[in-house]
């Protein structure tokens, strides 16, 4: 049987498509080709790839311009990459026409999220009065806060009631688009996961599952879901 293909859609650094190889060898592990898509592709281009690829992977990286959320940039601390936002506005897009399963992963989750309607916190640690590290400095192997996950939810059957998970986020989810339910939260409230409400498999998490993907029951988990949905729609 021929592998379902993955779109992982990674940074631009300087000029250079970067993405962290534990990205793709999270891909490879659960049984997909995962496949980095370059910058400077236009839209139909983009359209022709959705239309071959079995499954979009949206990964981490800076923030997305708060004008797609209709804010103005509140401080020093958003970073924002126009290039990487126009791409991936477009590729969001077409992932959610597609049908084709979607995984959002850190910043992942912030775009799929803005790119269908919703918004972010900006600035976690200067709007939010919270005392959990949403930005931790152990190292990314280590789960550091807990994620309590809503019953008869996807990211409930893969981690159970509750888990803890790596953080390396300094915006979150403020409005969730109308398109996904909120599944896990941490426990000052921030959302940590959404998922589709219909048949497309969309899942969405503020974590980073691809550090520990080999070692870590739940993270491993995601990865084998989300390529196991890929590999259902893959004929
Ligand atoms: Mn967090």
């Amino acid at each position: 049987m021929k592998k379902p293909l993955i779109l992982i859609f990674g940074s631009n650094d300087n000029g250079r498509l970067m993405l962290r190889r534990n990205y793709s060898d999270s891909v490879t592990g659960a049984g997909g080709i995962p496949l980095a898509v370059p910058f400077g592709i236009d839209e139909d281009g983009l359209k022709q790839l959705a239309d071959t690829a079995d499954g979009f992977l949206f990964a981490g990286g800076v923030d997305i311009d708060p004008s797609y959320y209709g804010e103005t940039v509140l401080n020093d601390t958003v970073e924002i990459d126009p290039i990487r936002d126009s791409h991936e506005a477009i590729a969001v897009s077409l992932a959610l026409a597609s049908g084709k399963p979607v995984l959002g992963i850190c910043r992942g989750i912030q775009s799929v999220n803005v790119f269908s309607g919703g918004s972010l916190y900006q600035d976690i640690p200067s709007q939010i009065n919270t005392a959990i590290k949403h930005r931790q400095t152990e190292s990314a192997e280590i789960g550091t806060h807990k994620v309590t996950t809503e019953p008869d939810s996807l990211i409930r059957s893969i981690a159970g009631e509750s888990t803890f998970t790596n953080s390396f986020h300094h915006q979150g989810v403020k409005v969730p688009s109308p398109l996904f339910r909120v599944t896990a939260r941490a426990e000052d409230g921030m959302i940590e996961a959404m998922e589709g409400t219909g048949d497309q498999y969309v899942l969405l998490v503020q974590w980073h599952p691809e550090f520990t993907s080999g070692t870590n029951e739940v993270s491993r988990g995601i990865f084998a879901s989300f390529v196991d949905a890929c590999k259902r729609l893959h004929v």
